[in-house]
């Protein structure tokens, strides 16, 4: 097939030519989108004046899932988005916040430019 060709069809199906060739779309050098996950063996070691509305917050989805074993808690990133709402702050600026607490893992930056 012809190059010309190639960029026609894209063109008729509204999808980059990349799209058509071997292989499909180029998978992102970084992976997946990393999760968001709360330490919360080290969150309990805050003290509550920082640390007290998201560990209720935390506590309320192990409550909500009935999953109270855990050691760390994946959480859902509009969740991120309440609790920055929460914090007054911008996703971003609580994620840097949780990262010094040491409460998020530095990965979580990747999680948040996604938004
Ligand atoms: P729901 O949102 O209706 O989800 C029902 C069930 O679908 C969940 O039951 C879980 O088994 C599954 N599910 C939903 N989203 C995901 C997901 O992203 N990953 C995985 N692995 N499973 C998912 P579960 O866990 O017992 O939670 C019960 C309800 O508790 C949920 O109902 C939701 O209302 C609330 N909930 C649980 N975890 C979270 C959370 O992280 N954030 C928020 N905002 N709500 C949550
Ligand atoms: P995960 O289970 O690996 O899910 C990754 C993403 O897939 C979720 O990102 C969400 O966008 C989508 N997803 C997975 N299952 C469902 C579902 O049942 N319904 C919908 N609407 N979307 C789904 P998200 O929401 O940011 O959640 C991140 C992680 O937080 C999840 O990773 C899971 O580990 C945890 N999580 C979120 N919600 C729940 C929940 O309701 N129950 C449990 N047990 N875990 C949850």
């Amino acid at each position: 097939m012809t190059v010309q060709k190639l960029a026609e069809l894209a063109d008729f199906y509204g999808v980059p030519v990349s799209e058509l060739l071997p292989g499909g779309a180029a998978p992102s050098p970084l992976g997946p989108t990393p999760k968001l996950v709360i330490d919360l063996e080290r969150l309990a070691t805050l003290p509550k004046e920082k640390a007290g509305a998201l560990a209720r917050y935390a506590a309320t989805i192990q409550s909500q899932r009935g999953d109270y074993n855990g050691k760390v808690l994946s959480i859902r990133q509009e969740d991120l988005r309440s609790l920055a709402v929460i914090y007054d702050k911008s996703p971003s600026e609580l994620t840097e916040e949780l990262i010094s607490w040491g409460v998020l893992d530095a990965e979580a930056r990747r999680a948040v430019e996604s938004f």
